[in-house]
């Protein structure tokens, strides 16, 4: 299919999509959705508001012409979403897409991995950040121990879905599993990905000093492992690569903090409620739902959505300090989906 590529201004292409497919989630993790803020009378979307599977597919095929190559759904928790392997279906029959993942905290995947894999999925990337139950509990909010999470790795390996471990790692909550979930992960053939604690949205009470670097968690790594860097798959790869000498495995860092890589950051992101982001931290989303529900043509959504990345400027993470982090509107990661 002929592609017709984007450039943002500061000559960033599209290259891949994130899509929430729904804002709530059955964990309540303290660094992304803390209970005492998503209690029981928080108002999430209503089913109205979400984006249909059809008009998911409509814009996906959208953004593959404009240059997207890589899709993952997320959320929320995006295996909550009624019926996903049937979005998934859609989506993996768009030519010119050439990846599609799953973000999950993966205690649906038991039921839902082989359905997943057959409808096209071709990896997922699990949340864990410790292999502690009682830790576990605490972090998710609702006390629910490993095993769920496990039994979901385990089923995803057995469907034949790539599999990496996505760890946050704040300090004094989890730093202390840097080092059991970098043998748990190893041990199990998987990539662990660590991933400093970033200050998206406004609840989850943020402070620079609660962020463990990657500098910092390199250095750990270095007493127990012999590691070797790899170098980027593609342009716009956000995890720093690198590989155990003894063992074909790698280990990830996603520096968003610490080491800010927005010069080649060329993600956009779609809500579940049908709104483009260009930013992590750019609070402003762009309609794109009730244009299209309002009868926009295919060609009046090319215009809009070119017109929205030509615009696009965002360098958040180049220019953050402690004051940026107060004085900016953002959007929570539970609704854009990290
Ligand atoms: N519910 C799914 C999950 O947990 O994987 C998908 C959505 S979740 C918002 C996507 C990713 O964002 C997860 O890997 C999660 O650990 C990460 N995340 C959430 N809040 C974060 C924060 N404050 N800093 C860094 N990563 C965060
Ligand atoms: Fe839910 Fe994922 Fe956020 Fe945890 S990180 S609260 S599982 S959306
Ligand atoms: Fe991309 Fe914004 Fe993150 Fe920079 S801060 S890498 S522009 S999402």
């Amino acid at each position: 299919m002929e592609k017709n590529i984007i450039k943002d201004k500061l000559n960033r292409p599209m290259h891949d999509l994130r899509i929430s497919v729904i804002d709530r989630c059955n964990f309540r993790c303290q660094y992304c959705m803390p209970a005492e803020k998503f209690g029981p009378d928080f108002e999430f979307l209503p089913r109205s508001a979400l984006l249909t599977y059809e008009e998911i597919e409509r814009l996906g095929k959208i953004f593959v012409r404009l240059g997207v190559e890589k899709i993952r759904l997320t959320g929320g928790e995006p295996l909550l979403r009624k019926d996903l392997p049937h979005l998934v279906e859609k989506l993996s029959a768009i030519k010119g897409l050439s990846d599609i993942g799953l973000t999950t905290n993966g205690v649906l995947l038991p039921k839902l991995a082989n359905e997943l894999k057959a409808a096209g999925l071709k990896r997922v990337n699990v949340s864990l950040d410790t292999l502690n139950d009682e830790l576990f509990g605490q972090i998710n909010g609702r006390g629910i121990g490993t095993a769920p999470v496990l039994e979901g790795i385990e089923a995803a390996k057995q469907a034949g879905l790539g599999v990496k471990i996505n760890m946050v790692v704040k300090k004094g909550l989890n730093d202390t599993e840097i080092i059991p979930m970098a043998k748990f992960c190893k041990e199990q053939g998987l990539e662990l990905r660590y991933i400093e604690f970033m200050d998206v949205g406004s609840t989850n009470g943020w402070k620079m000093d609660d962020v463990i670097t990657k500098r910092q968690i390199f250095h750990l790594l270095n007493e127990e492992f012999e590691l070797e860097p790899v170098g980027p798959a593609y342009f716009g790869e956000v995890a720093k690569l690198y590989k155990y000498k003894d063992k074909d495995v790698n280990v990830g860092f996603i520096t968003s903090v610490s080491e800010s890589f927005c010069s080649s950051c060329t993600r956009s992101r779609l809500s579940a409620n049908g709104q483009i982001f260009t930013c992590l931290f750019n609070g402003n989303g762009h309609d794109i739902r009730n244009f299209m529900r309002n009868g926009a043509t295919d060609e009046q959504l090319v215009e809009r959505i070119t017109a929205i990345w030509n615009g696009r400027d965002d360098r958040y993470s180049d220019e953050r300090t402690a004051e940026t982090n107060k004085n900016r509107k953002k959007i929570e990661m539970s609704y854009i989906g990290g």
